[in-house]
């Protein structure tokens, strides 16, 4: 939990996002109290990174799928063919 700069009192987070360019972790958050208003980054390292985008999981699920498909063609092409 982080508190306010301000007042030192709770804070919450209302947005947060992540760059995967820069590995970071942008949270906005607003202070429950003074509703003083900042920004906190989290830099994670590139190898220990553990929360990809959500478009990396989509992109490399389609990769996925795609090879399997073309993998299911090849085999049967291979099996018409006769040998
Ligand atoms: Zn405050």
């Amino acid at each position: 939990m982080m508190n306010c700069p301000q007042c030192g009192c709770h804070s919450k987070v209302y947005d947060s996002r992540f760059l995967a360019a820069k590995a970071s972790v942008y949270r906005r958050r607003i202070c429950q109290k003074c509703e003083h208003r900042w920004t906190t980054t989290e830099t994670t390292d590139a190898t220990a990174r553990t929360a990809p985008e959500p478009t990396d999981i989509e992109a490399c699920r389609e990769i996925a799928r795609l090879t399997r498909i073309m993998l299911e063609r090849a085999t049967l092409a291979d099996s018409t063919s006769g040998r």
